[in-house]
């Protein structure tokens, strides 16, 4: 077993409330797929909208789906699997609601996936610099800049990793404190 399919086979998906209304239940399945590069032929992205996240909120599962991403990267997954998982964490990193279960639990489920997702820091670093793919690098970089708390080191890196960065990054269009504050 890789330990992406360990960290899915350790999480309780069962007690959990998926966003379709569902237990969370399918979703073991459905990221196990992801990992192994057979996801119904579509994005992750999609494929998970509506379960874990939405334009507007994200749901229950989105914390432990946020730990599985992490998995995913530190594993050898598909370089395409790669790039989905990477999808997935910047819906997740970048949500600002939590539905209204979790919400009347007191739970902030952007809050908490952005906290897993920065234990995860030098994963998304090492994919900055990789060199293994641009699109993947300039996303790895746009998940940093919501989570990365050292705004010094976020820049140095931009600097250090910029031939390996699309043009966004690079410039800072995409990252809200952008080049002005080095
Ligand atoms: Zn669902
Ligand atoms: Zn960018």
């Amino acid at each position: 077993m890789r330990l992406v399919e360990s960290e899915i086979a350790r999480q309780d998906w069962n007690g959990m409330l998926c966003g379709c209304g569902d237990s969370a239940g399918h979703l073991a399945g459905d990221l196990s797929r992801l990992a192994g590069g057979e996801f119904r032929g579509e994005s992750g992205r999609v494929g998970f909208e509506g379960h874990i996240w939405s334009e507007v909120v994200l749901w229950e599962p989105a914390p432990a789906v946020t730990s599985v991403a992490l998995a995913a990267l530190a594993d050898d997954v598909a370089p395409t699997a790669r790039a989905e998982f990477l999808d997935l964490l910047q819906c997740l990193v970048a949500g600002d609601g939590t539905d209204f279960v979790s919400s009347r639990r007191g739970l902030d489920l952007p809050e908490l996936c952005r906290d897993v997702a920065v234990r995860g820091l030098w994963l998304l670093y090492e994919e900055v610099m990789s060199n293994r793919s641009i699109g993947a690098a300039g996303t790895a970089f746009e998940i940093l800049a919501v989570v990365e708390t050292d705004r010094a080191r976020l820049h140095r890196v931009r600097e250090i990793a910029a031939d390996r960065l699309p043009v966004c990054c690079r410039t800072g269009l995409c990252v809200d404190d952008g080049p002005q504050a080095d």
